[in-house]
């Protein structure tokens, strides 16, 4: 019969337990905190797609990054960077190894759920001047009222010229707000399901309340905010056609929890991937592999368009860069590695039974590695192999980062994807890694400053790897 205390020693060798970063690692809780004050300033800093681009270009540039020349030769540690049309964004580092030994992909997102204005945005009603939205990406609408809201965009003329919005980040902006009901009225509206509790058409934006003073003019409170619009940019009614304007929460980013533990912000789905990513390119000196760093657009959307992951933008910058080293841009694929960095869902106490708590990454336990994402058996999946998980896993070991493993609620609860089976498409192994969330794709999500500083550890690893 075995003792107690050799059970105890089998239990110690055998069994397997996730362990909170505090735990395995409680000098990195400085570490965490500082690594996110920069962090809560980059999001500040780029709410949209654009001004994430924008702001990686300028962080890139002061590091050394130079633009992409297919003409030019490049040798190993030279740092470029290739801008898709402001919206998305790779950077490379050159690596000692030939590029047909494979490179490390590290592909993030930078677009976000938000409200974008429609092409006829500007209505007046009953005293109101209101702008109507169309949303982006999968929102609770009922979350986006009663808070406010600043706008980000851009209203590019007939002749070219491209003016930039940004009203209601600085203290003294005005800000932008969705109205709801109040308890005492809303019977009615309380009986709708919740997911109608808010309908896409009630989405709309209050932006002006004072009238014109002059008969007979139709609209007045509307030609009052036009004319506020065409004295601060220049811009008249039917440029609001040719504009991309997103409406998105004004707050900043802030910690969370007497223990200061966390930060709740807007976009940190995928930003807080995309910031540790970015990060990591930014740090890695001569890899033994070249380092695709990608900051994707229109993930949200099914990663349409020629700025997502589904066009060959990628696949381009690759041929190109292939050609510039002589090789095949197959043989690099095949033998490539890619880390799509992508949220997850992390265990939620008080909403715990969407979620197997077993299998559910937690808050605290480090960046999610997981096997495959989808819906209703794996469908839409890429599902990495076990080969795959254990070169990634064994970095990360060998790298002193913590992760767990998870994969996104129940089975069968409902589900959701990443651009992992983009780049599998493409013939390189991928697996996902990202940053556990909670209340992902609510106006201010919350995450870990452990687990972000953990993230930016792991792909450094990768990187390095
Ligand atoms: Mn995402
Ligand atoms: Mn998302």
């Amino acid at each position: 019969m075995k003792t107690q205390e050799e059970i105890k020693d089998i239990e110690k060798e055998l069994a397997y337990k996730p362990e909170h970063i505090a735990i395995r690692c409680p000098e990195d809780i400085e570490k965490a905190d500082a690594f996110c004050e920069d962090y809560k300033e980059f999001l500040d800093l780029s709410k949209t797609e654009r001004e994430v681009v924008n702001t990686i270009l300028m962080m890139a540039e002061e590091r050394g990054f130079k633009e992409f020349d297919p003409k030019k030769k490049l040798k190993k540690g030279d740092k470029i960077f290739f801008n898709n049309r402001g919206k998305s964004v790779i950077l490379a580092t050159i690596g000692k190894k030939p590029l047909d030994e494979g490179v490390r992909f590290d592909i993030a997102h930078g677009d976000c759920p938000r409200l974008d204005l429609k092409g006829r945005p500007l209505m007046e009603k009953d005293g109101f001047a209101l702008l109507k939205t169309h949303y982006y990406g999968g929102i609770r609408k009922y979350q986006w009222t009663a808070l406010p809201l600043a706008m980000h965009g851009v209203v590019v003329l007939k002749n070219g010229k491209k003016i930039e919005i940004r009203i209601g980040e600085e203290p003294k902006d005005p800000r932008f707000m969705i109205s709801d009901l109040l308890p005492h009225l809303s019977k009615t509206q309380d009986e709708r399901k919740l997911s109608e509790g808010v309908k896409g058409e009630e989405l709309n934006i209050i932006v002006g309340n004072i009238p014109f003073a002059a008969e007979g003019v139709k609209n007045p409170v509307k030609l009052a905010v036009l004319y506020i619009l065409n004295d601060r940019y220049g811009i008249k009614e039917q440029d609001l056609e040719t504009a991309e304007i997103e409406m998105v929460p004004a707050e900043k980013a802030v910690d969370i929890g007497f223990d200061r533990s966390m930060i709740s912000a807007y976009g940190q789905d995928d930003r807080s991937c995309a910031y540790s990513a970015v990060m990591a390119a930014f740090d890695v000196t001569e890899p033994e592999h070249t380092s695709i760093t990608v900051i994707t657009d229109k993930e949200e959307i099914g990663s349409y368009g020629n700025t997502g992951m589904s066009s060959w933008y990628l696949h381009h910058f690759c041929e190109d860069l292939c050609d510039v080293m002589g090789v095949k841009v197959r043989d690099m694929y095949r033998n490539s590695l890619c880390v799509s960095s992508d949220v997850s869902a992390a265990y939620d106490p008080t909403f715990s039974d969407v979620f197997e708590k077993q299998n559910n990454c937690q808050l605290g336990y480090g960046p999610v590695l997981e096997k495959y994402t989808g819906a209703r058996g794996k469908s839409s999946a890429s599902d990495a192999s076990a080969e795959t998980i254990a070169r990634i896993a064994g970095i990360l070991e060998n790298e002193g980062v913590v992760y767990q493993t998870g994969e996104l609620g129940k089975v069968d609860a409902g589900g959701g994807g990443t651009i992992a089976h983009f780049v599998a498409d493409m013939d390189v192994d991928t697996i996902d890694l990202g940053v556990p969330v909670l209340s992902m794709h609510a106006p201010y999500e919350l995450t870990s400053k452990l687990d972000i500083y953990h993230t930016y550890k792991a792909f450094s690893a990768f990187l390095r790897s």
